[in-house]
């Protein structure tokens, strides 16, 4: 075979074909995309000619560019195309760009410190965790990277959300440099608040990720979502509505839909509180919405867990872990606006 044959094999093409049900559907256009490099050859229109296909043993190779860039935003790379360089040969990555390709970055998961600036910075840069960005508290405009957009930092932990478990593979991690909560008498939790400094570097920084990996609202996630049983973090002090509402950032109910659920909530609350059959289904809501909870019919730990870390992002206003008609029309409300696909 010749060496320096740019090959596919059409026969692998073609089957590649039939694989496109895992395609994402891509109509996102950054507003200002790095500039491509070029096809050497234009896409195929019926005024240029076909391309140049040899035979080879009975299989025909495309020996011209075959791409067409404009059908695979996936492949603007933003500067960070990291590729093979082996010695004596040369790879080339503008001919043949594959339509079948997304990006690994599913998630945003959002987390406090629970430290001030200089600790937080030494935990995530020499101890066993880290994150991808590290928002600081000092009120200048830098916002620190500790890890490779492209390579797993180790934010997450054990964690799922739908049907994806160990999120670190696929997400994001933003810390947040804040002191996190202590408990007061009675044993409720008190939070640090999150100055406004540094709300709008993180609106601006999930912003930037959010629109360049394409995340959907319903994987822009609290560390609390996604290990409901371990975290609390960012708490119930992170203005998540404030996040939606000015910068379209994440999830949040429509009032509306919520009032609707709640006249009904209320008389299912007053009648209904412990029957196992009630239980699962606001268990299932829960499982449905994406939580990692078990099917008990009990209010158990885990569930309360869960509860909690709903009420921390959707009803920061009371986040004791008892579920309520309010909490439950906000669910119900939440499941309807952002249904399981
Ligand atoms: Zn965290």
């Amino acid at each position: 075979m010749r060496k320096t044959l740019y090959i596919i094999g059409l026969s692998v093409f073609v089957f590649s074909c039939t694989s496109q049900q895992n395609v994402k559907k891509n109509t996102y256009k950054p507003k200002n995309p790095v500039a491509q490099p070029k096809p050497a050859v234009k896409p195929q229109t019926p005024e240029t000619p076909k391309p140049q296909i040899t035979n080879d043993h009975g299989v025909e190779f495309f020996t011209t560019n075959i791409a067409d860039a404009t059908k695979n935003d996936n492949t603007a790379s933003y500067g960070s195309i990291v590729s093979a360089k082996p010695i004596g040969y040369k790879v080339v990555k503008t001919y043949f760009p594959a339509i079948a390709q997304n990006f690994r970055q599913k998630y945003l998961i959002l987390h406090y410190t629970a430290l001030p600036d200089d600790k937080s910075i030494t935990v995530l840069t020499q101890q066993s965790v880290s994150a991808h960005y590290l928002v600081n508290n000092t009120g200048d405009n830098e916002i620190y990277q500790l890890v490779d957009e492209n390579k797993r930092s180790y934010h997450a932990g054990v964690s799922s959300w739908r049907s994806d478990k160990n999120l670190n593979d696929t997400s994001i991690g933003i810390e947040i440099v804040n002191t996190g909560y202590a408990s007061d008498s009675t044993g409720k939790k008190i939070f640090a608040p999150f100055s406004d400094d540094q709300v709008k570097k993180v609106a601006a920084l999930a912003k930037d990720i959010i629109i360049r990996y394409q995340i959907p609202a319903t994987n822009v996630l609290a560390h609390s979502d996604i290990a409901p049983t371990r975290k609390q973090d960012p708490g119930p002090m992170f203005p998540w509505k404030k996040l939606y509402d000015q910068y379209q950032i994440g999830m949040w109910y429509d009032e509306t839909s919520k009032q609707n659920f709640f006249n009904t909530a209320q008389s299912d609350f007053a009648v209904r509180y412990s029957d196992a059959s009630f239980i699962f289904l606001i268990q299932t809501a829960f499982q449905k919405f994406g939580y990692g909870l078990e099917l008990s019919g009990k209010w158990d730990d885990t569930t309360k867990k869960t509860i909690e870390a709903f009420q921390y992002h959707f009803r920061p206003q009371n986040y004791d872990g008892i579920m309520d008609a309010e909490t439950w029309a906000i669910l119900q409300s939440l499941n309807q606006k952002y249904p399981t696909k």
